[in-house]
């Protein structure tokens, strides 16, 4: 999302609010919840330090990691149909997704910024927007670069783009919805659900931005039957305001960065 895109985030309103009214999960959580206006910050705001940051991190990657890769790679990728380059940038992004996800989980520092993503106690599409730049950059670098250096077309990562981020709207959002056995598959609001838990069981699980199967892979899916959290958010000492979130990590505060390993279910 750009520079103050009102009308994009009217666009996400006007498609998301009315199924979160039909399909809702928890149908008593209210439109204007805790937090409403701080997330809307964020999706209003937060689009243009992400856009530029994440131009800096391709831009500085392509092109000193670029000649690692010979032309007629580049050249085989993007001669591929547009519908295979998508499939193939799917799955190759989300692998890099899932252990810069995992690394925001691990490292305590790192952790620091990702706790702001994780404060979220009332999920809903636009609870979503509310990610840490920091964060957003480099998890967004660590699926965007390796497309760009391989060489796919422009069209397909834009594309890409696209499915990635109405993906991550749906991920967040308050629905109830049930894919079947795709749920192995491909990540859900279920999934996702689970990632936020605030409940030991479900800690550093689902990592995973798409494809639910990685997390299969790699053994740290949490699915349990139908069955959702029954709350959400950590008890990292997280900030109520934008502008205090954005300082939060990088504030030093001693012995009180904890990491999900840590922390008290
Ligand atoms: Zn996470
Ligand atoms: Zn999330």
């Amino acid at each position: 999302m750009g520079v103050f895109d009102i009308k994009a985030l009217l666009i996400t309103a006007l498609i998301f609010v009315p199924i979160e009214r039909l399909f809702g999960l928890r149908p008593g959580q209210k439109i204007f919840r805790k937090a409403f206006f701080n997330d809307l910050i964020y999706a209003l705001f937060n689009g243009a330090p992400i856009a530029l940051g994440l131009i800096a991190v391709v831009t500085l990657s392509t092109s000193t990691l670029g000649r690692l890769v010979p032309d007629y790679v580049g050249r085989a990728v993007s001669s591929q149909p547009i519908w295979l380059q998508v499939m193939e940038t799917i799955v190759i992004a989300d692998i890099c997704f899932y252990f810069a996800h995992r690394a925001f989980h691990a490292v305590p520092f790192l952790w620091r910024f990702h706790a702001i993503h994780h404060s979220i106690e009332e999920l809903d599409w636009l609870a979503g927007h509310r990610i840490h730049p920091i964060d957003q950059i480099l998890t967004k670098g660590a699926s965007f670069v390796p497309l760009y250096l391989l060489g796919f077309s422009n069209e397909s990562i834009a594309i890409f783009a696209f499915i990635f981020h109405a993906h991550a709207l749906l991920l967040h959002a308050n629905v109830k919805l049930n894919v079947g056995p795709l749920r192995w598959l491909i990540a859900s609001p279920q999934f996702h659900h689970w990632h936020h838990a605030r409940a030991r069981a479900a800690y550093d699980k689902n990592f995973a931005g798409q494809l639910a199967f990685i997390d299969m892979l790699f053994g740290t899916m949490h699915l349990p039957a139908d069955t959702v959290p029954e709350r959400y958010g950590v008890d990292d000492p997280i900030p109520q305001t934008y502008i205090e979130q954005l300082a939060y990590p990088l504030i030093p505060r001693g012995k009180t960065n904890e990491t999900p390993a840590t922390r008290d279910a």
